[in-house]
Formats: C-alpha cells, sequence, structure tokens
C-alpha cells in the first residue's frame, strides 16, 4: 500500500481521514512515492483553531526565546543537510549539488530570523507635549499562513515561517501537494528544535484547502509563491476577504548581453542559469538579449549548451534534472513546437531526451531558440523548462524597451565591462532585481526578495525588513504621567496634546 503524507498538526504526524488524495511521484523514475491527502473541512478548521489558540501563548513568548528556537533549529538544519537534500531530490529530480542549494537558501532565512530582536524595534520621541512621550511597539498579527509551489520545497517555506513565528505569529503552511516530503520534514526538524505545539502547522491540498485559508475570518496574512494565475486568485481573494496578502507569481527573465561584456563569462553563467534546475526557477534567464556584435555569439552559446545534459540527481555529470510531471513536460513540449510553428528557429532541441536506465522520467534536454520576436508564444508564456530563447537588439536603448515592455518583472541581468552601461541599465530598467555581471541576483535575506509588476501582487516582500513589517502591526503608545493629580485643572476640550 502506497504511504500517505501525515499532516502535522500540533506537532504530532496526524493521518488525514480524507479520501480524496493526490499521487506524489519521483519525476526521475516515475514511480509513485506516497500519497497527499486533500485535507478534509473539519482537519482544516482544527488546525486553524489550534493555531489561533497557539498564538494566545506564543505571542508572549520572550523575543530572545524566539531567537533562541530559530538558533536551535538552524543548527539541525545544518546538521541534516545532505539529508533534506536527498529527501528534496527525491520529489523534485534536483540533482544533488542543487537540491543543496535550495535548502542553503532557505537556512539563510532561519539566521536573519534568529536575529529578530533588533527588527522588532519600535520607534520612540520623548517630550511630544510637555511632560507627554509617544512610543511604537510592533507586534504580531496572530495566524498566518502560506501557500508555496513545487520549484524550492525547502527555500520558500522558509521564506516564510521562520520570519513570521521569529515575529510572534502561528502559522499554517500548504505546501506544493507535488513535493510535501521536505516541508514535512522541516516541519519535524522545527519541533525538535523546541518549537511549541501549534506554532507551525502543516495540512495538504490544493484549491479547496488554499480557499478555506484565504477566506477564514482567523488567518490575518497570506504569503503565496506560484503561478501567475493562481497568484491573481489568492490576491484577490485574500484581499477581498480583508487580509494582507504578498504573492509572487510567474516570471520571464531576460539577460541582456553587451558587446563589451567577456564573452567567456556570458558562456558559463547563461547555461546555469538558463538550463539550471531543468529552467524551473522563478529567476532562471529564459531570454538571453543578444546586443549589437554581441549576436555574433550565439553559435558559442548554442555549443555550450549542447555539451549540457539532464540526468539522475545522484549523477555527477548531470547538469539539471527532469521536470516535475509528465504534465508539466507536455506544456513544455507543446511550448517547443509553438515556438518552431510561429517561425523561430529551434537551433537546439531537447524534446526527445533520454536518460539511459530512466525510461519514465519527465526529461527535456537543453532547448535553445533563435529569431525570437515578443508576439510569439514561447517569448510571451511563462515555459519554466530547459528552454532559452535568444533575441536581438540593435543597442541599449531597444533592448531597454524589450525588456520594459515585460508584464513580468522579477528578474533581469547586464553583462558589459562599462560602468556606464551598467548604471543606467540598472537605473531605467522596470525590474525588482537586477544583476550586473550575476545572472541570477536573489538578494540575501537581509534585503528583500523584490519582484515588480506581474510577478508580484503586495506591497511587503518576502524576509529581511519587509517581512517583519508584512507580518507585524505597529502600535503607538502615548503616555504622561501626573506628578500631582490632585492639581485642580479644568477638562481638555481640545485635540492637541497639552
Ligand atoms: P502553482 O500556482 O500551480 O501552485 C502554487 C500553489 O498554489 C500550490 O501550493 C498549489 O497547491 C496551489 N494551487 C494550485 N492551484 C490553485 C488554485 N486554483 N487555487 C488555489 N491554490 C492553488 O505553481 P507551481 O507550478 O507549483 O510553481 C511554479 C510557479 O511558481 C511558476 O510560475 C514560478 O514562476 C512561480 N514561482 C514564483 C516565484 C517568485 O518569487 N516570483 C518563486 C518560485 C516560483
Amino acid at each position: 500500500m502506497t504511504a500517505r503524507v501525515p499532516l502535522f498538526i500540533n506537532n504530532q504526524l496526524v493521518a488525514s481521514a480524507s479520501e480524496q488524495i493526490i499521487p506524489v511521484t519521483n519525476p526521475a523514475t516515475g514511480e509513485v512515492i506516497s500519497e497527499a491527502p486533500l485535507t478534509t473541512p473539519a482537519e482544516m478548521q482544527q488546525a486553524i483553531a489550534d493555531a489561533k489558540q497557539a498564538f494566545k501563548t506564543w505571542r508572549n513568548v520572550a523575543v530572545p526565546e524566539r531567537s533562541r528556537l530559530m538558533l536551535r533549529y538552524q543548527a539541525l538544519l545544518k546538521e541534516h543537510h545532505d539529508e533534506l537534500a536527498e529527501i528534496l531530490s527525491q520529489e523534485t529530480g534536483k540533482v544533488f549539488e542543487d537540491a543543496k542549494g535550495d535548502v542553503w537558501r532557505g537556512i539563510e532565512v532561519v539566521e536573519q530570523a534568529a536575529n529578530i530582536a533588533p527588527q522588532l524595534m519600535g520607534e520612540s520621541v520623548e517630550n511630544v507635549a510637555p511632560g507627554i512621550d509617544t512610543v511604537s511597539y510592533i507586534q504580531p498579527l496572530g495566524v498566518c499562513t502560506g501557500i508555496t509551489p513545487f520549484n524550492f520545497p525547502a527555500m520558500i517555506p522558509l521564506w516564510m515561517f521562520p520570519m513570521a513565528i521569529a515575529c510572534g505569529n502561528t502559522f499554517i503552511l500548504k505546501p506544493s501537494e507535488q513535493d510535501p516530503h521536505t516541508p514535512m520534514r522541516l516541519a519535524e526538524l522545527f519541533r525538535e528544535a523546541g518549537a511549541p505545539e501549534g506554532v507551525l502547522q502543516v495540512v495538504h491540498g490544493s484549491k479547496e484547502q488554499v480557499d478555506t485559508l484565504l477566506t477564514h475570518d482567523d488567518i490575518k496574512a497570506v504569503s503565496f509563491v506560484g503561478s501567475v494565475n493562481v497568484g491573481q486568485h489568492v490576491y484577490r481573494t485574500a484581499t477581498d476577504h480583508l487580509k494582507r496578502a504578498q504573492c509572487f507569481a510567474g516570471a520571464k527573465n531576460h539577460m541582456v548581453v553587451m558587446p563589451d561584456a567577456s564573452k567567456q563569462q556570458v558562456i558559463n553563467n547563461i547555461v546555469g542559469a538558463s538550463v539550471g534546475a531543468a529552467g524551473q526557477r522563478c529567476m532562471a534567464i529564459s531570454v538571453a538579449v543578444l546586443v549589437g556584435e554581441a549576436r555574433e555569439w550565439l553559435p558559442d552559446i548554442k555549443e555550450a549548451l549542447a555539451n549540457v545534459r539532464p540526468g539522475a540527481w545522484n549523477d555527477p555529470e548531470a547538469a539539471f534534472g527532469p521536470v516535475i510531471s509528465p504534465k508539466a513536460r507536455e506544456r513544455v513540449l507543446s511550448l517547443i513546437a509553438k515556438g518552431k510553428e510561429e517561425g523561430a528557429t529551434c537551433l537546439i532541441d531537447g524534446s526527445d531526451c533520454k536518460v539511459d536506465g530512466l525510461p519514465n522520467g519527465n526529461w527535456i534536454g537543453p532547448t535553445v531558440f533563435s529569431g525570437v520576436t515578443p508576439d510569439m508564444s514561447i517569448y510571451k508564456e511563462e515555459i519554466f523548462g530547459p528552454v532559452l530563447c535568444c533575441m536581438e537588439a540593435e543597442n541599449l536603448d531597444d533592448a531597454l524597451e524589450l525588456v520594459n515592455n515585460s508584464p513580468y518583472g522579477n528578474g533581469t541581468s547586464i553583462f558589459t565591462d562599462s560602468g556606464a552601461i551598467a548604471r543606467r541599465y540598472r537605473h531605467e530598467v522596470e525590474v525588482g532585481q537586477v544583476g550586473i555581471n550575476v545572472p541570477i541576483p536573489v538578494p540575501l535575506p537581509f534585503f528583500s526578495f523584490t519582484g515588480w509588476k506581474g510577478s508580484f501582487y503586495g506591497d511587503q516582500h518576502a524576509y529581511g525588513k519587509q517581512a517583519v513589517r508584512f507580518y507585524t502591526e505597529t502600535k503607538t503608545v502615548t503616555s504622561r504621567w501626573f506628578e500631582d493629580a490632585a492639581k485642580p485643572s479644568g477638562p481638555n476640550m481640545t485635540i492637541n496634546l497639552k
């Protein structure tokens, strides 16, 4: 019998009573590893009620104590780094080093959460009027929730719950139903670190369970990462129900290649940034814009990409793994077919990719198109596969216009040796995360993850100072103490402080 993924409720692994399940498969072998339950409505209500109850105690736990929980958690995550990466590889297909990177980028956020006290400092002004002082305090919201995608099952849950919980909230995580084992292990390690019952709950499911979270009165803030259509639905529903929401959505990231850049650096960086993780990164470079004479580098880019191949998670020669599911593979293959139909030149076609010994994996080889134009489906749609679209621009003005016309604004990079060109690009480009000779400019957690336009709905971003603002409320207190309370004075009929 196939194993069921349990729920994580009040620090216990609980078997769901649900009769509806979603199979969880290993994308490299096609084998069903387990089944994720669609949490029942009663179980959802109970998980939320218990998190609400736990908040009453957790909000009063001393801030240094919350920090110490995160310090112990960070140490445990490091101790279990390889184990977590192996679990992650089995359910995502990521190659081992990449899986370790997924876990590591999450550990870095836990480190930021461990240093929560200075981030929770309010402000104060003495003598806002004679003998009157105003102080502001930062307080948690209550029960927060996170809905996460399949492509970073360690990093993205860790973007959310450590910061929310360090701020004094309790949290309900609804991880992707396609790879729930990594988030479950994260939850178990959180319990081992000393998290009290009900502070972190994990439920499984899809639309119905997400909609329960989005509409429930006791959920105060919603963090979502996923595709653009679902992101818009989540943002609209959560805000319609008067909740805070931050929704990180799809992307189409351009690398602008100037002719004065180091050609070898461009080629080395474009390979990993475009097909690494099978292109299933929201910050993957999916479009290379070759400017001026850099257009002549196309054969070299093609050759470099032709030399990498996908493979099993533990194959040291494999550059990346399979895509997540047969459905995802079909979608990518249909977009590749559309690219050809619509007139792009397919320089390398990975559609028929096979990997020895793994006939049932969702393989797609590196795929490179040239002659791509903005009206083509392969440009307009997020492909989320190992496919690079190469486009051309006469000059920096044209490249900027192209990038700024994209409805997405997650990440972009420019490769150049000119400080003046780089400065102009970073100033004028309408994208939230810019790399200068850095292909995937994901900021470390003392900054925030700052996608723009159709890549983000909300105002406060993930981790860093913005996460603290997102997961907290500010309370201002204005006070005075009477030295001689008995001193006669008339009633104060104004709104002025005096
Ligand atoms: P997805 O939108 O299919 O799923 C994301 C989450 O939403 C999952 O937990 C899923 O169960 C839930 N969900 C699915 N359909 C739903 C519905 N109709 N109503 C409510 N909830 C629903 O995304 P995915 O395929 O798991 O992840 C890939 C996508 O995530 C890509 O588009 C990628 O660009 C995006 N992503 C964005 C960022 C970012 O920071 N901008 C980071 C990582 C991934």
